[in-house]
């Protein structure tokens, strides 16, 4: 008789235990974020969130008179590999520290933008102010990215990457390597 109630005491602890991990699991928003199903495939293109933040990005910039191209998005693994060698193994300069697979461009969630000048000529001068308002365009831009969501490579305190923009969802390279993608329907802040 003691003895059965020790094993249901414990049973109890145990289910207790798994109730509150649950709990936290959904509580701290883990499930909404961070599950598209494990082992998800290799997305093939701009993950939809991004695409919709990146058109409200060109408009809004457009709006304060700064015009700007989306250079890069999506990128398979074998360009990033391509864009690795260049200044290693290939002639060039050092254009990323990622390999393929370690690069949120390579899961469609980062673009990386340039400015058009009055003359249609791309720019990476991030002092200049088409605009005139005494402002870098190009901070001008960051912030409305961030605005919209995005984090910025020009913040990045080791390599700065100031045509970067991402969206990680919270998910990290490992998470993304590992098979994790964030849920389509997750809405970002407007
Ligand atoms: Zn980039």
């Amino acid at each position: 008789m003691k003895a059965l109630k020790t094993f249901l005491k414990s049973i109890a602890i145990i289910l207790m235990f798994f109730a509150i991990v649950i709990y936290l699991y959904n509580y701290l928003g883990y499930n909404d974020y961070k599950y598209e199903g494990k082992d998800a495939p290799i997305p093939t293109g701009l993950h939809p969130i991004v695409k919709k933040k990146t058109e409200h990005l060109i408009n809004e910039a457009e709006a304060q008179d700064i015009s700007i191209v989306i250079t890069e998005s999506f990128r398979t693994f074998e360009r990033q590999e391509e864009l690795y060698a260049q200044g290693r193994s290939e002639e060039g300069s050092i254009v990323t520290y990622a390999k393929g697979g370690e690069s949120y461009h390579n899961y469609g969630l980062a673009i990386d933008f340039a400015i058009v000048k009055e003359n249609e000529d791309l720019t990476w001068d991030i002092n200049y102010d088409g605009n005139g308002n005494d402002k870098s365009d190009w901070h001008e831009v960051a912030e409305i990215a961030k605005d919209l969501g995005f984090e910025w490579g020009g913040d990045w305190s080791n390599f700065k990457d100031y045509p970067h923009l991402q969206m990680t969802f919270g998910l990290s390279i490992q998470e993304l390597k590992l098979g994790f993608r964030p849920k389509v329907e997750t809405e970002v802040k407007q």
